[in-house]
């Protein structure tokens, strides 16, 4: 409780005076400076029309996947990367409004109808991280609606860090349950940052075999995967 208390107050310290840019360390206003945000990367031209991966053909993009389409804001190289790590590992809560405003940028204008559900933590995770990073990132989509408990971790799953690609994949197989009300439902998922897909994968098809109409994410980073990423393909 008390290193939690503290993250908090080192994040709101820092969102009220200065930090450090997470991509060349000075201090700044915002926790990414305007020269580094600059040199952020666009996805390559080839990349995915439906993920933003850079395989093409797509491995993940098969006819099963429960995602209709991934928007992403940059690739998980570099200053992003970094952002995101520091949000998730180094407790520097004061990354979320640059972030979750740069996914919002991306984002198309949906009807208003669409539910936006930020991929939830185990219990577990949020009791060690004292916040849930996708749910900060969600903030500035505050005009669709955003209901609690409509998506949640059925167990604790273990840390996707270091884990092999299978065993990602299947580590996380079934960890998600939907609500009865998604059913009929458009659903935008939001999460940090898809790597194998793992994740979004099987919140997406836990929402659609609970009846949700369709299914799309919004992250803020894509990784740009060299291997074979999917069961699937
Ligand atoms: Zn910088
Ligand atoms: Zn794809």
């Amino acid at each position: 409780m008390r290193s939690r208390l503290r993250r908090l107050w080192v994040g709101l310290l820092a969102t009220c005076f200065q930090c450090r840019c997470v991509g060349c360390r000075k201090w700044n206003r915002s926790p990414v400076c305007t020269s580094c945000e600059d040199r952020i990367p666009d996805f390559p031209e080839h990349a995915c029309p439906r993920c933003r991966g850079s395989q093409m053909p797509c491995p993940l993009c098969s006819p099963l996947f429960p995602l209709t389409q991934v928007y992403a804001f940059a690739p998980y190289v570099g200053t992003i990367r970094r952002a995101i790590h520091g949000l998730k590992f180094e407790g520097r809560i004061e990354i979320a409004p640059w972030l979750g405003a740069r996914m919002a940028e991306t984002l198309p204008r949906l009807e208003s109808d669409w539910i936006v559900l930020p991929i939830p933590l185990s219990t577990q995770r949020l009791r060690e991280r004292g916040y849930n990073q996708a749910r900060l990132l969600a903030v500035p989509l505050r005009q669709y609606k955003m209901p609690e408990k409509w998506l949640w971790r059925r167990r604790s799953t273990l840390t996707q860090v270091g884990q092999g690609r299978i065993a990602r994949w299947e580590g996380i197989r079934d960890a998600f349950e939907a609500a009865e009300g998604v059913k009929g439902k458009r659903i935008l998922l939001v999460d940090d940052v898809l790597t194998t897909g793992s994740t979004l994968y099987w919140a997406a098809k836990a929402l659609k075999e609970a009846g949700a109409a369709e299914v799309r994410a919004l992250v803020a980073a894509r990784a740009q995967l060299m291997h074979k990423a999917h069961p699937h393909g």
